[in-house]
């Protein structure tokens, strides 16, 4: 018997409770494809608990299933922590290890390690299958061998029971593999030779499934649905099983294939949101990216959608080889200009693996971080501080936050107030267990106390420190404590009414986190310096003058007048991040507010509330599409 346990570890967060995205749609493909093979059977860890474990206790979980062969789905962002995990879990458990995924290239150097026994290149399920059924097949540590028939012929995974749409009512369907065109910066068209797509009757039966189990989201996994063959074919079908549009359909196309006939089509399907390409209106730049692009075609295809109530969700690329910064403000000026800006991507570039632009950063004068999310730093075009102002003049221009703060969520008790002296560690259940994501220090407690804790930690998790203790040392020693088990966690310090002001610098050098962490990049441009991005500070005051407002540092107004504010009061702390609720006022009351309050006041303020529960619901009312509920449950420890 050969146990397999497959894992897809999510992008990090920033708040507990926000939607990941982290379907593990690959490992389900691995498990569907090997269902006829004896002897081998395969799980997947659960969604929840691989989005919101911490380190420690998302590894305890995995030792505890002592499998004979641990599958990770390795992205940019989880390489790292996939190699960091299973590392220990080859100590621990002797188990054999495979990497696949996106990440996995012949000439990504860094996910090369002595303890992992097998990188899949490409398509995983023809040479899954293999490593099960021929015990030869391993000694090659690695291999690529096309999906073909397989994925061409495969139902969707929903339906086989392999996975379910039930934590963020989304469901990802694969309609197509493989790209026709090839951009510089992209590896997809190159993971595979040639382009295979779902079979029509599989595809139609799925998103029969999808509305009559009133799935919310369907988003169809194609970079180019205008690719397909027979596609207004398949539409005509698509609309006539979702009639009323009880699902709403997401994908990706390509604007300049967009005419009056297809547009009406993907309107009468159900669809709502386009991701589109257009990176650039430079030409040099759209030729170095081998990339055409008819850009009155494109408009007018973007505005096609658009007058049906369908979002274009317009990409742009800052960096790029042949494009300069005012390049990139003649491109942000055409999105704006064509009244394209309602939802509006802005990457920088990143030199991925296995893509042309790696293999000529050189010759194309590129400069990058060596790892994860591989950000370009420099080209012949932009200047470190261009990324800046090429952020500054998009927000601008676009009226848009493109790096936001996380939501703030500095809520401290479940329940009516007793005193924050008195309150205790706030949990949530996950897979059976408790895991606590509101760490208390408000009291002297045992280190012995916080080792254990530690291992229980949700991903993130934050550290709420009261007026006491006020002994900085004691306070490192935890968090040293905190993150040597959880080295890849973000979390969040929140100190409540401090006598002085937190001196982040001495708390960071004490923390024991990877660093570089993946947010330290994919954050990069949040402030003008690169650093630390994966600590949140927070103060918490009654006192509105500002005095912690630095990188990564936030203020809060605490409100603890008996009554609830009105949105003139508000307005008082408007130089401040946000105002922390925590009146004596009847939950009822508060309810109240918040239905009464929840869209002026969430346009215009940050705002929580000290009761975990009402946190929670107001997280839900003021963004909707964001949290999972069901996993925000909490308890007191
Ligand atoms: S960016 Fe999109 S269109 Fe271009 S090669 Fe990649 S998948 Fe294809």
């Amino acid at each position: 018997m050969t146990r397999v346990l497959l894992t897809q570890l999510p992008i990090p967060r920033q708040n507990y409770g926000r939607k990941t995205g982290n379907i593990p749609l690959g490992a389900a493909c691995l498990k569907q494809a090997a269902r006829d093979l004896p002897g081998a059977p395969v799980d997947i860890l659960p969604e929840h608990l691989a989005a919101y474990l911490g380190d420690a206790a998302l590894l305890d979980r995995l030792k505890e299933a002592k499998p004979q062969v641990f599958g990770f789905t390795v992205f940019s962002w989880n390489l790292e922590r996939s190699l960091y995990f299973s590392e220990k879990l080859k100590n621990a458990c002797g188990s054999r290890i495979i990497f696949g995924g996106p990440e996995i290239t012949a000439d990504n150097a860094l996910a090369r390690a002595p303890h992992v026994d097998f990188y899949v290149h490409g398509e995983g399920e023809a040479v899954f299958r293999r490593l099960l059924s021929e015990a030869g097949a391993w000694s090659a540590g690695r291999g690529a061998a096309s999906a073909g028939e397989l994925f061409r012929t495969a139902e969707s995974p929903y339906l086989s029971g392999f996975l379910d749409a039930e934590l963020e009512n989304l469901m990802l369907l694969e309609t197509q593999r493989g790209c026709p065109f090839r951009c510089g910066f992209c590896f997809y068209n190159k993971s595979q030779a040639g382009i295979a797509f779902a079979d029509e009757e599989n595809l139609l039966r799925a998103i029969a499934w999808a509305v009559e189990k009133r799935i919310d989201e369907v988003y169809l996994l194609d970079p180019s649905l205008n690719v397909r063959p027979r596609l207004k074919r398949l539409l005509v079908e698509i609309a006539r099983l979702n009639a009323g549009q009880r699902i709403r359909l997401f994908s990706e196309i390509r604007a300049e294939a967009v005419d009056d006939e297809l547009a009406d089509l993907l309107a009468a399907a159900g669809f709502n949101w386009f991701e589109i390409g257009l990176q650039s209106t430079n030409p040099e730049a759209l030729k170095l990216m081998n990339r055409p692009t008819r850009l009155k075609r494109f408009v007018a295809g973007a505005q096609r959608l658009k007058a049906r109530g369908i979002t274009p969700s317009i990409d742009l690329i800052i960096g790029l080889p042949g494009d300069d910064l005012r390049g990139f403000m003649r491109s942000v000026d055409f999105v704006a200009d064509h009244g394209l800006q309602d939802d509006v991507q802005i990457f920088p570039l990143a030199i991925l693996p296995g893509t042309d632009f790696r293999r000529r950063s050189r010759e194309l004068g590129l400069r990058f971080e060596n790892h994860p999310p591989y950000t370009v730093t420099a080209s012949r075009g932009f200047s470190p501080e261009d990324f800046l102002l090429a952020y500054d003049y998009a927000e601008t221009r676009l009226d848009a936050v493109f790096f936001p703060l996380p939501d703030l969520d500095v809520s401290w008790r479940l329940g009516a107030a007793r005193g924050l002296a008195q309150a205790v560690d706030l949990q949530v259940r996950l897979g059976g267990a408790a895991y606590v994501a509101k760490l208390m220090v408000n009291r002297l407690r045992p280190l012995e106390e916080i080792r254990r804790l530690a291992r229980r930690l949700t991903q993130p998790y934050q550290v709420l420190v009261g007026p006491e203790p006020g002994d900085m040392n004691y306070l490192k020693k935890i968090l040293a404590i905190t993150t040597a088990e959880n080295p890849f966690t973000p979390l969040e310090i929140v100190f409540f009414e401090p006598a002085e002001r937190p001196r982040t610098r001495e708390i960071l050098a004490a923390l024991k986190l990877r660093r570089p962490h993946f947010l330290d990049g994919d954050l990069r441009f949040l402030f003008p310096k690169p650093g630390n991005r994966a600590v949140v500070f927070t103060l918490v005051s009654e006192n509105p003058e500002i005095r912690f407002q630095g990188e990564m540092e936030r203020q809060v107004y605490w409100w603890r007048k008996p009554e609830l504010p009105d949105l003139e009061a508000l307005g008082r702390f408007e130089h401040l991040d946000g105002v922390l609720i925590d009146t004596p006022a009847s939950a009822a009351a508060i309810r109240g507010w918040q239905d009464r309050s929840a869209k002026d006041a969430a346009e215009r303020y940050h705002l929580s509330f000290a009761d975990a529960a009402l946190q929670r619901r107001w997280l839900l009312l003021a963004s909707p599409d964001e949290y999972v509920e069901k996993i925000m449950t909490w308890t007191q420890g």
